[in-house]
């Protein structure tokens, strides 16, 4: 007789204000896809294109969140996912995208549309479709309460794959000499 398939976990992946690294860098686990695809099914991800964020085991998020709309996905991710993973240097610590955090947000933006080098009648964009920038990049965890964090810009395919692995075996995850990378 078979044994029973074992029951499939559900995992949703989202960018807030990254680069999409962190989901190359998932890709790059290569044929370790099939095997992983065998043990969990998406829901949000920028594979599925499923717009909102569904009833999750584990949710991986990469980015800081820089504007309104990265706290709002990133609540629901906190609401529907069981395990929260910031993934990756900008949602440890804001990344890249927090340089912007040693500069004046309004100075920014006047420099940029209103008096930078060939600018004429500018204007600071304001429409209500736009989401609204935040005043500095924050990392995941200043929002709401984080699991696990795998620090490195991007975290290797080998440390993302150990990670997980462990992680749907039922283990603590670890990751020894090696797989982690500080930036
Ligand atoms: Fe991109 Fe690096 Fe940030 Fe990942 S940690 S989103 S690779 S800049």
């Amino acid at each position: 007789m078979n044994a029973p398939a074992r029951p499939r976990v559900r995992l949703a992946t989202t960018s807030l204000a990254g680069c999409f690294g962190c989901h190359m860098s998932l890709l790059d686990i290569d044929e370790r896809l099939f095997a992983l695809l065998d043990r969990v099914e998406f829901d949000r991800t920028p594979l599925t294109d499923i717009k909102a964020c569904g009833p999750c085991d584990i949710g991986l998020v990469e980015g800081g969140a820089s504007n309104a709309e990265n706290v709002e996905v990133l609540r629901e991710f906190r609401r529907q996912c069981r395990i929260l993973i910031a993934l990756g240097a900008c949602a440890v610590n804001g990344g890249l995208p927090a340089q912007r955090n040693h500069l004046d947000l309004e100075d920014c933006l006047t420099q940029v549309y209103l008096t930078g080098p060939g600018m004429q009648n500018g204007r600071i964009p304001d429409d209500p479709e736009l989401p609204l920038v935040l005043d500095k990049v924050y990392p995941l965890h200043e929002i709401v309460r984080v699991d696990y964090f795998i620090p490195g810009c991007p975290p290797s395919a080998d440390a993302i794959w150990a990670f997980l692995t462990q992680l749907l075996a039922g283990q603590e995850p670890v990751l020894g000499h090696g797989l982690i990378a500080y930036d």
